[in-house]
């Protein structure tokens, strides 16, 4: 099985992530590598940094 990232496309090969030229195969997984993850987390944490919008509308029945 291939691990593709799905950012920069670097594949993982014996442990280390380098950009390749040769088409990929099928079954390839595609996940994030360890720098577009980092880049993942630090952006979801910017979204979870901002305030939420407050739960409202749902009906509630006395
Ligand atoms: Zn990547």
């Amino acid at each position: 099985m291939t691990i593709q990232c799905c950012v920069c496309r670097k594949v993982e090969m014996d442990g280390k992530w380098a950009v390749t030229d040769e088409s990929v195969a099928s079954g390839v997984s595609h996940t994030y590598c360890p720098v577009c993850l980092q880049r993942a987390l630090s952006e979801f944490k910017d979204e979870l940094g901002k305030p939420l919008p407050r739960l409202t509308g749902i009906p509630v029945r006395a």
